[in-house]
């Protein structure tokens, strides 16, 4: 079970299963001019996108992603204002019973080991950073339960330092369909829209591509005629899109 939940990070799911559509012959000049023409629609779209998750301080921002793994956003943020009065701290979860930790966060699911990965990783905080979140990917990928893709939602929203894209489901699926990237791989996939967008564009690279995801680009039935980017998507009018 354990590595079900770790593996949310690294797990492309629908999206690996996407045809990918890189358009042939695409020079990669030619990929970020279509790359940013996508990013201006989607953030005309999208012009209030954030993070999904709330949160008070960058500790509960990592918190809120473990929490959020098998679960919505939206369960995940009622469940965190009494996660906030039960554990103000990194300190306060280290410290705590696992028995209390779970009697908080059971509506998320998964509980068990969503408080084993909470109070490992509030541990490593106080242990080795003096009970503050790092800002670093370095250091935040060597707290457990925390990958590379709640590092870069952590460093871009809680800190405001991107230093690479957040790749989930959604982000996955939809640079498949859109043709920024034939790699199914979340780092690789990172990788290749790092290399499309700007860095200032990095964190909202990631928010306005999940909203649109949740939105039109819905993984089974697609909405490509309601789609503000279709003009720019090699998968536009896909087999069982409406
Ligand atoms: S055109 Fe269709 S497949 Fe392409 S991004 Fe829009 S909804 Fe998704």
């Amino acid at each position: 079970m354990a590595k079900k939940i770790l593996e949310k990070d690294s797990s492309p799911k629908d999206g690996a299963k996407m045809p990918r559509q890189v358009p042939r012959g695409e020079s990669l000049e030619a990929r970020k001019e279509r790359f940013q023409n996508i990013f201006k629609l989607l953030h005309q779209e999208y012009p209030a996108a954030k993070c999904a998750l709330d949160f008070n301080t960058p500790f509960e921002l990592v918190a809120a992603t473990i929490l959020s793994a098998q679960c919505t956003d939206k369960r995940v943020n009622m469940v965190m204002p009494d996660f906030h009065r039960a554990f103000p701290d990194a300190r306060a979860v280290a410290e705590a019973d696992l028995l209390e930790i779970e009697e908080v966060i059971k509506t998320t699911g998964f509980y068990h080991q969503k408080a084993k990965s909470l109070k490992s990783m509030a541990t490593d905080i106080v242990e080795k950073f003096g009970g503050n979140v790092p800002q670093t990917m370095e250091e935040l990928i060597t707290l457990r339960g925390v990958g590379r893709k709640t590092a870069n939602v952590v460093l871009g929203d809680a800190f405001g330092k991107a230093e690479g894209i957040a790749v989930d489901t959604h982000v996955t699926r939809l640079s498949g369909r859109l043709g920024l990237t034939k790699r199914a791989e979340p780092e690789k996939i990172e990788r290749d829209l790092m290399e499309l967008a700007t860095p200032a564009q990095w964190t909202l690279t990631s928010h306005v591509i999940i909203l649109h995801g949740r939105a039109i680009c819905d993984a089974r039935k697609p909405k490509c005629s309601q789609c503000v980017v279709a003009e720019y998507c090699p998968s536009a009018g896909m087999k069982g899109s409406a």
